[in-house]
């Protein structure tokens, strides 16, 4: 048997077996307590599916970082960046390119309102650092404003934004940042009964905030669409609309975090898209060329990009639009145009996923909610139905949810988690049969977690 990197499973095994030797020894990785981890390897991938270093076969409900929105090794984005490399591997970001030229005028083509200028970056966190210091010197204003639960990267700025406990070790106390909550009605910090009441009263809040922090110090509110990884947090009717009146009122600008909610993810190209609200900049990267070469960017709108008309932009990045990660983005971009992954990412949320994971939670006491859109589906796991406590802590693990993660990986799936949450977050490709697939895993796993729970 062979995988479909074109190794057996015994040459794969042995090549991973090797990495793992050699990752342990010299690779230092990323949040984690290096001595702590064991990290899985993975030797080969195709579509909705990874292989470990076993040779085992495992359903890809993570996406990865939740950036593999096309699948793993689509043929046309993968001879994309083969042809690419054969044509022109690297150009500095002064020049024009005809791969990056291509990639700004699709990405802006899609893009909700005007925002029809693109500026790359490497990744999620710089293009989060990027968007803030434009609304710093577009308003000359210094704070931004951004949600408890919420992630926006770990550069110096991004990490500060971010409301998580990854922010506690890196905070700096006077980045600039004001927290506030957003709406989240199962966990309300706003003692709401419904969703219109979660939705007027988180807005009075954020409106409490601007008004003590004083307006005129605000440069922008920073929020994702719909926040990823604290926990797919689909905001109520109204809510980002009044976000934007709100920043109409005061001349504060609105930044939309598309990092993991954008490309398809939620089954339209971006996520505020659901919400008919358009932003003044847009961060974007993961599913904008899923990954295949790291890419990000701000779109911007006309009237902060005029700033820079007469005047230099202050920031800037060798890799700012790199040939390889452009033509990736322009072979996704056109493929999920083509192929119709958007739609059925849409089509798989609506009639598989959310009816599936719905069925799993009347069923499981374990599952106190599920919530989601598109592929992008989170279920919160309590140990009480009653008083809602999760099955881990804040920011922290417990057994039952190593246990329970231990058993979806036993039966070949690949969740994402996150503290007290299983993210059913596959790529936008996954069909039908893909999806009943993982469902009916997690309905196995979830047994074990309902152990765990008061009846
Ligand atoms: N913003 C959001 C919403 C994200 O989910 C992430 C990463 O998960 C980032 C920013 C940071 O992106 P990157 O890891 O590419 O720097």
């Amino acid at each position: 048997m062979t995988l479909p990197n074109g190794l057996s499973v015994e040459a794969a095994r042995e090549q991973a077996a090797r990495a793992y030797e050699l990752d342990r020894r010299h690779v230092f990785h990323s949040w984690s307590a290096q001595r702590r981890i064991q990290p899985m390897t993975i030797t080969a991938a195709q579509g909705s599916y990874v292989w470990d270093g076993d040779g085992r076969r495992l359903l890809d409900f993570s996406s990865q970082m939740v950036n593999t929105n096309i699948g793993h090794q689509h043929p046309k984005v993968v001879a994309a960046v083969r042809d690419q490399a054969a044509t022109l591997c690297t150009i500095a970001p002064q020049h024009v390119n005809p791969a990056r030229s291509e990639a700004a005028r699709l990405i802006a083509e899609r893009t909700p309102g005007e925002l029809d200028r693109i500026f790359f970056t490497n990744g999620g966190a710089d293009a989060v650092e990027h968007a803030v210091r434009m609304a710093r010197l577009y308003t000359g204003r210094p704070k931004v404003l951004s949600r408890y639960r919420s992630y926006h990267g770990g550069t110096e700025t991004a990490v500060n934004l971010t409301g998580d406990p990854r922010r506690w070790p890196n905070d700096r106390g006077a980045a600039g940042v004001v927290h506030f909550f957003g709406p989240f009605l199962y966990r309300s910090q706003f003692h709401a009964r419904d969703e219109a009441e979660e939705s007027r009263r988180a807005l009075e809040h954020l409106e409490q905030v601007v008004a003590f922090e004083g307006p005129e110090t605000i440069a922008a509110i920073l929020l994702e669409s719909v926040p990823g990884t604290a926990g797919i947090m689909v905001p109520p009717p109204g809510y980002l609309a009044g976000v934007r009146e709100l920043c109409d009122r005061h001349g504060i600008v609105l930044i939309a975090d598309e990092v993991m909610s954008g490309f398809g993810r939620t089954g339209r190209w971006f996520a505020i898209d659901h919400f008919d609200v358009v932003p003044d900049l847009l961060t974007f990267a993961k599913g904008v060329n899923s990954g295949y070469v790291p890419l990000g960017g701000v779109a911007i709108a006309p009237r902060i990009a005029a700033i820079f008309d007469d005047r230099a932009y202050p920031g800037g990045l060798t890799y700012s639009g790199h040939p390889l990660a452009a033509a990736a983005a322009v072979a996704t971009i056109t493929a999920m145009a083509e192929e119709r992954i958007v739609e059925n990412a849409a089509d798989i949320g609506e009639r598989v996923l959310g009816p599936g994971l719905r069925e799993l939670a009347a069923r499981h006491p374990s599952v106190g909610e599920v919530r989601g859109l598109g592929v992008f589906w989170a279920l919160e796991l309590v140990r009480d139905p009653a008083t809602r406590e999760p099955l881990a802590p804040y920011g922290g693990t417990s057994e039952a949810m190593i246990e329970v993660v231990a058993a979806c990986r036993d039966a070949g799936l690949l969740p994402f988690v996150n503290f007290n949450r299983l993210h059913a977050v596959p790529p936008c490709t996954i069909t039908e049969a893909e999806a009943k697939e993982g469902l009916a895993i997690l309905d196995e796993a979830l047994r074990l977690a309902d152990r765990h729970t008061l009846p």
